[in-house]
């Protein structure tokens, strides 16, 4: 080949390759920035430097797992209304005075409480085998008898929208809807039992929301439509949503026997706000945030222990280091996420009048294996900033955009509020998320020392920018 013409073709590829790695940063859109807030943003690359350095690799980050770790152990599983919850949220008020900042306070908000008591369920035909079910918080419970019932085994919605209601009526409905994302297979645990229930079934069971099991049932929070004949629920696992499949496809009548049983109250809890107080501004705020709540399954040590601590770690690491940024950081311990982001709209509602001041809100609760970027949620001109920031950080400086970002946070997004939830190789998030499996073991201390020092860096340089990122 023509030696230019070889030459030619390379710069055309690298060309491409850059093209492609701008595209993907950029999201498609040239960001103009001003030059003096670039060399500005630059300046900043020595301070993250050290941030990084002194929670990697002197022994800040590895003391910081060790008691994210002395957490988990000591507490285990945090659901919403307990008074483990409770104990846990006062040990993390109680360790961020003992880290010397005296800046912490918690706000009453009032959340459900919803205990999970026995479960049960055995397939009598086509032949007896227990079936593992796990509740669907909050769901209704059964008679004392339990239900005993024909089973019909649904794929989706569009399918039980074409079956009439004759066939429905009297029998337990088992969607068996494959995960395709969170996002979309979500749907048959949140509405599955109301759906179910419009077309006169007496239960509903789902087939866990993940990607992968072994023979591992996934909880989570359901809803009941407004109106409908609550009915009760819960999730199978895939191994037994299979089973049943291949039963009905020979054409085998299928009968299961479920008891459940559950109790339901509202509590008192708080959510937990960590202050670094701002030199500068401080009634403005950047808000870095995680769950400290959990299913009543596993650890909580994924969902959502770990970004709870290292949101936490982030004004409480500064203070050591000496580093006050321009406004106040503040890290908060959300309350009962799971069963609705409780917490999270409790915050928004008791600080409606000064969330002109939320500069800018994080959240980690999408696993703190390691650390890619950002998940961005705000205008053009926000996400033109944080990407010049995100330099900083490479080859942590992957960036997503979304609409909304995180979960307690996309309410404030909602508010025009910029955010970003921090992107991480969570590949096999799902696999753990809200069941038994959800324990220390799925976590890599490298890996979240690393998400640590990010994250705290990151805020740092957020909280302590020359100028607000921009709602419009
Ligand atoms: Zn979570």
């Amino acid at each position: 080949m023509d030696k230019v013409f070889l030459i030619f073709l390379i710069v055309i590829q690298l060309f491409c390759v850059y093209s492609y790695t701008t595209i993907n940063r950029y999201n498609n859109r040239e960001c103009t920035l001003n030059p003096g807030l670039v060399e500005e943003i630059a300046s900043y690359r020595n301070i993250a430097k050290r941030i990084m350095y002194e929670i990697l690799n002197n022994t800040m980050g590895e003391s910081m797992y060790n008691e994210y770790t002395y957490f988990i152990d000591k507490f285990g599983a945090r659901p919403s209304g307990t008074h483990v919850l409770e104990k846990a949220i006062d040990h993390m008020f109680n360790l961020t005075i003992r880290h010397g900042l005296k800046t912490v306070s918690t706000e009453d908000v009032q959340v459900p409480h919803w205990t999970r008591g026995y479960e049960t369920a055995m397939m009598i035909r086509p032949r007896i085998k227990p079936i593992t079910i796990l509740g669907l918080g909050p769901t209704v419970n059964t008679s004392n008898e339990g239900i005993t019932a024909e089973v019909i085994v649904i794929r989706s919605f569009e399918e039980l929208n074409k079956i009439d209601e004759n066939i429905i009526k009297g029998k337990i409905v088992v969607f068996d809807a494959h995960y395709s994302s969170y996002g979309e297979t979500v749907a048959y645990r949140v509405n599955g039992a109301s759906k179910a229930s419009e077309k006169g079934a007496v239960a509903s069971l789902i087939r866990s929301v993940t990607p992968f099991s072994l023979y591992t049932p996934h909880t989570g929070s359901q809803r009941y439509g407004e109106n409908v004949t609550k009915i009760p629920t819960a999730a199978i696992t895939h191994e037994d949503a299979d089973l049943m499949r291949r039963f009905q496809d020979q054409g085998l009548s299928i009968v299961l026997n479920i008891s459940m049983f559950s109790t339901f109250d509202l509590k008192i809890s708080r959510n937990t706000l960590v202050d670094l107080v701002g030199r500068e501004d401080p009634n403005k705020l950047v808000i870095v945030s995680g769950h400290i709540d959990s299913w009543d399954v596993g650890q909580g040590a994924m969902d959502d222990g770990g970004g709870m601590f290292i949101s936490w770690y982030v004004p409480v690491v500064l203070n050591k280091l000496k580093l006050k940024p321009r406004r106040t950081l503040r890290a908060i311990l959300w309350t009962s996420e799971e069963p609705g982001l409780v917490g999270a709209i409790a915050y928004l509602k008791k600080h409606k009048h000064e969330l002109s001041d939320i500069n800018f809100i994080m959240e980690s609760d999408e696993g703190t294996f390691k650390p890619l970027g950002l998940d961005v949620a705000g205008s053009d001109n926000a996400r033109c900033i944080v990407a010049e920031v995100l330099k900083l950080f490479t080859p942590i400086d992957k960036m997503k955009v979304s609409k909304s970002v995180g979960s307690d946070i996309t309410i404030f997004n909602n508010e025009g509020i910029p955010g970003a939830s921090l992107l991480n190789q969570n590949d096999r998030y799902f696999w753990y998320h809200h069941s038994n499996a959800d324990t220390m073991d799925v976590q890599n201390k490298e890996n979240v020392v690393e998400c640590a020092a990010f994250w705290a860096a990151l805020s740092y340089i957020i909280s302590d920018l020359s100028i607000d990122i921009p709602r419009i």
